[in-house]
């Protein structure tokens, strides 16, 4: 039994350690996307495997009956082939998986099988020893393999094809048992018992993965690989109850009293709680500075060892007792508290805090069950109270850590028909008007906007360490993984570069930091040299896009990708294209002066004069369409009296001069971000030729403050005569 602990054991460690590892390699998105395929392998291999090894570990000893492995081996390895093509197939055709992940992980299926009967089999046998060293070659060869394959190809599919060589390895040689015959009578008596610890290891593979398929089908997989981080850290936390478990049961199957160990147990699980909730800051900024937004999850997470090793406790007694059905059926109604809670959490937008809270959840509820459930049976409801008591207690617990950190900071108002609302976003402030009746579900329409906003700033920012933008940069010079959202918006950047030859460069940032940062610290202009090192790191054409395999790569270290001059605009567009898809009939969203406007209704917009702070030059009328103004009076600093701003022109290396404000108007924001970014640059002459060959409408204003009107637009503009 020591070999069985052993394995167990080093298994857990190996399987964690490298779930912990891969965070140091994987871009979060990466790692999102594995643990998902891992998930899904790993609940569709044990609906394959119909729970026929179960049958081979308990009958086989007692039978002893030759025909049993090498029947139950065959079966699985039919089921296992079968299992792996419907999977790869439903993730393919349902879940739009591209081919070859789709493939590998119907592969991983496969192996998975293979290695469940094969180690089932050996504990049938009695092979204690073989069975250690069985999980602990594949685990760590799952660990290795993995690691040594991303090196050299560098996406997930690779990844996938390694996990499925190490579980195949070590489970093939269950073949030889195919000498044994192929005899079905073997099973006779047995299907009733099979659908029985079918169903139990169900549920049991269900609680560890059925969040995670589910996250990563509602969530973005940067939640995901959150939440697989948070997880990983609460799993070392559950040696405790495991532990405990393993020794209770044989101990009280014997009829002894353990009630010493088990508080000593209880008690622990709460000292582990409280250092989890101690330590969570600094083990998710210091040791994965990817995962800050971790810190919340692990703090909540942790609290669930309390209740986990309570449940352990009272499944080992009720084992003990050959209460088998209770537990089953507890864990039962856990697994769907736990889908309940996923999609309840998905529906009111918690977010990952909320997924935290309600993983404790779930194992409080199982705790309650556990003792409810058994007294219930024997009729006698009301013994339950101590129970339902403390669980209640520990949800209040968890409910206020939750509502605590999950509060977001967002106002809303409304006037009349109109709902407002205002937030604090990159790095401005969002503005968002809707014409809505019905005011509840116009605040709901708000806050799913503003959670939109704050989305598409995580991933395209280049500061915030978990974006993907921030990922790209940081690996220059080779590939990183992006998310297809990603890859448009930075080849939508790149065609503006073309279109705007130049002017508009998405891979400006190093100038941008050079002059808002260095600069501005050593307070001197620069030498013309100086500059040119950077213009050798600043081309667009220098961003490599891949986008079949779903990577990017700058081909120069030291490169740098910005979105600033981009990222709003794109924003905008997408809480436009929300709020049209959710049938609001008019609107207005603004991100820092960037603005668009939908529906019938024709706004006036005032454009701010550039060097008197609260005047306008003038009003435009805007209906259905966009407005974008990039100025050098919202960011900057004075170098002498030459003011230093943050829009660059990449031929030059320097802060772009001639006009100090670019209003450009189109049909959506993206463009008239771009653009206004694109003319600030290429000054009045060049910026008015290209907006006249694109048709597109803008007004500037130069150094002398003169104001230029182009001439498709001159009519609609007008002065506002100054007071
Ligand atoms: P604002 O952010 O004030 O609305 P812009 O839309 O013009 O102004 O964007 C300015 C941002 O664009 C800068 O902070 C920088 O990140 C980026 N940027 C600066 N120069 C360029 C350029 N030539 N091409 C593309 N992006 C630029
Ligand atoms: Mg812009």
């Amino acid at each position: 039994m020591a070999y069985v602990g052993l394995g167990q054991t080093s298994a857990s460690i190996l399987g964690t350690a490298a779930w912990l590892i891969l965070i140091f390699v994987l871009h979060p998105a990466a790692y999102g996307r594995l643990s998902w395929l891992f998930s899904v392998a790993m609940l569709s291999s044990s609906v394959f495997t119909f729970g026929l090894g179960v049958v081979m570990a308990t009958s086989y000893p007692e039978e002893r009956n030759e025909a049993l492995p090498g029947t139950v081996v065959a079966l699985v390895w039919l089921f296992a082939i079968a299992g792996g093509g419907v999977t790869a197939g439903l993730l393919a055709l349902v879940a739009e998986t591209p081919p070859d992940e789709a493939f590998f992980t119907g592969a991983l299926v496969f192996s998975l099988s293979v290695f469940s009967i094969h180690f089932h089999v050996l504990l049938g046998r009695k092979r204690y020893e073989a069975y250690m060293w069985g999980w602990i070659g594949a685990r760590a060869s799952a660990l290795l393999l993995p690691l040594l394959l991303y090196r050299a190809l560098g996406s997930v599919p690779p990844m996938l094809l390694g996990l499925s060589a190490s579980y195949l390895l070590f489970g093939i040689t269950s073949l030889g048992e195919l000498r044994h015959g192929f005899n079905l009578q073997s099973l006779r008596g047995k299907v009733a018992f099979s659908a029985k610890a079918w169903l139990s290891g169900l549920c049991g593979v269900s609680l560890n993965y059925l969040d995670k398929i589910l996250i990563g089908l509602f969530f973005p997989l940067q939640v995901l690989a959150v939440y697989q981080f948070s997880y990983r850290v609460f799993l070392l936390l559950t040696v405790l109850p495991n532990t405990l478990f393993f020794y209770l049961l044989p101990e009280k199957s014997s009829g002894n009293e353990s009630r010493s160990a088990e508080r000593v147990g209880v008690g622990l699980s709460f000292v582990l709680a409280a250092a989890a909730y101690i330590l969570a800051p600094w083990i998710a900024s210091r040791v994965f500075p990817g995962y800050r937004e971790g810190i919340d999850t692990i703090r909540l997470m942790g609290l669930a060892v309390v209740p986990m090793t309570v449940a352990k406790v009272k499944s080992s007694d009720l084992l003990s007792k050959r209460r088998a059905d209770c537990v089953l059926a507890a864990n039962l109604f856990a697994a769907g508290a736990g889908v309940f809670g996923v999609l309840f959490v998905f529906v009111n937008d918690f977010g990952l805090r909320g997924l935290a809270s309600a993983m404790t959840l779930v194992q409080v509820a199982l705790v309650c069950v556990l003792f409810a459930f058994p007294r219930f049976l024997r009729g006698e409801p009301r013994s339950g109270r101590g129970a339902a008591l403390a669980g209640l207690a520990l949800f209040s617990l968890v409910a206020a850590a939750f509502f605590r950190t999950a509060m977001p900071i967002v106002r809303i108002e409304e006037e009349g028909a109109v709902v407002q609302g205002t937030l604090f976003a990159m790095d401005t402030v969002v503005n968002v008007r809707i014409r809505m009746d019905d005011e509840v579900k116009g605040r709901a329409l708000l806050r799913e906007s503003f959670r939109e906003i704050e989305r598409i700033e995580r991933l395209m920012s280049a500061e915030d360490e978990g974006a993907e933008i921030y990922a790209l940069n940081a690996n220059a010079g080779s590939w990183t993984p992006l998310s297809p959202e990603t890859i448009s918006l930075l080849k939508r950047a790149k065609e503006y570069g073309e279109l705007t030859l130049g002017a508009f460069d998405v891979t400006v940032k190093p100038l941008v930091d050079f002059w808002m940062e260095e600069v501005k610290r050593r307070g001197r202009a620069p030498e013309r040299e100086e500059l040119s090192r950077f213009l050798e790191l600043v081309h667009h054409r220098d961003l490599e896009i891949d986008e079949r395999n779903g990577r990017a790569r700058l081909l120069k270290k030291g490169m740098g990708v910005t979105l600033g001059g981009i990222a709003k605009g794109y924003a905008i567009d997408r809480v436009c294209g929300f709020l049209l898809e959710r049938g609001v009939e008019g609107g207005l969203v603004e991100i820092g002066g960037e603005m668009r406007v939908f529906g019938s209704k024709t706004w006036r917009i005032g454009i701010a004069d550039p060097r008197a702070e609260g005047k306008m030059i003038g009003v435009i009328p805007l209906r259905d369409a966009a407005v974008a103004t990039s100025g050098d009076y919202r960011r900057y600093h004075l170098l002498g009296s030459e003011r230093i701003h943050h829009i660059i022109d990449p031929r030059t290396g320097a802060t772009a001069k001639g006009i100090i404000s670019a209003t450009v108007v189109t049909k959506d924001s993206l463009s008239a971000d771009a653009l206004s970014t694109a003319v600030f640059v290429l000054g009045i002459e060049q910026g008015l030729a290209l907006l006249e060959r694109i048709g597109a409408a803008g007004v500037f204003v130069d150094s002398e403050r003169r104001v230029s009107v182009s001439s498709e637009w001159s009519a609609r503009f007008w002065r506002i005569p100054d007071e």
